[in-house]
């Protein structure tokens, strides 16, 4: 059977992302980092759930902790608070290309044929988020890989946005449930920082009310 593995976040995106593989008919492998995120007990509670939704046959974790120590951003950073500072703290310095490093890694150990990552469309906040940035990828993969020289990185929602990636989630049947998007807390989304505000208006706009709890909600 043919392998994928994703790149999961418990996200939406990459949510949307394991759900097209798995319709693609691919024997899906999961991949979750820990690089140190402020909302890391929910990302990994909610990825767990999404491996056991989703039947992976494997859920790998791991431990990228170094990359949150670097700092400078408000995603791992705690004396970053999202109310009061710039959107451009959700950039975290090359945290992409190492995940997707550590999926090629296995790609080559698995003989996986694809690799699929949530990346959304522009405008790209991130510059480690842009079909540019893909096409990149894909030409260093095949030149510095050695097992398994046919991988290949793909990122489906990349001419999608938000709103589109829930809609394709609702037609695949993807258990938003089981997603999180709020980095600034895991108890409760805040509806706050910028990936909340986002999260809510693309769900308005695709007619679904947010499953998840917010903090103001009544
Ligand atoms: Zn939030």
């Amino acid at each position: 059977m043919k392998k994928a593995i994703i790149a999961l976040s418990g996200g939406i995106d990459s949510a949307v992302a394991a759900a097209i593989a798995d319709k693609e008919g691919y024997e899906l492998y999961f991949l979750t980092v820990n690089y140190g995120q402020k909302n890391i007990e929910k990302e990994l509670e909610n990825s767990k759930k999404l491996a056991k939704y989703f039947g992976a046959k494997e859920h790998k974790i791991i431990d990228m902790k170094w990359l949150g120590e670097l700092g400078n951003s408000g995603i791992t950073d705690i004396n970053i608070h999202f109310e009061n500072v710039s959107d451009d703290f959700i950039y975290v310095p090359y945290r992409n290309t190492c995940i997707i490093s550590a999926c090629v890694a296995w790609a080559e150990v698995l003989g996986a044929e694809v690799i699929y990552t949530g990346s959304e469309a522009g405008p790209w906040i991130c510059p480690d988020n842009s079909p540019e940035y893909y096409e990149a990828v894909n030409n260093l993969v095949s030149m510095s890989t050695k097992l398994n020289k046919n991988v290949k990185v793909v990122a489906p929602l990349n001419y999608s946005d938000k709103e589109g990636n829930i809609r394709k989630g609702i037609e695949l049947g993807v258990p938003f449930e089981f997603t999180w998007t709020c980095v600034a807390r895991a108890d409760k989304a805040c509806g706050i920082c910028q990936p909340c505000r986002d999260r809510l208006q693309a769900f308005e706009k695709a007619g679904m009310k947010d499953p998840v709890p917010y903090v103001d909600e009544k």
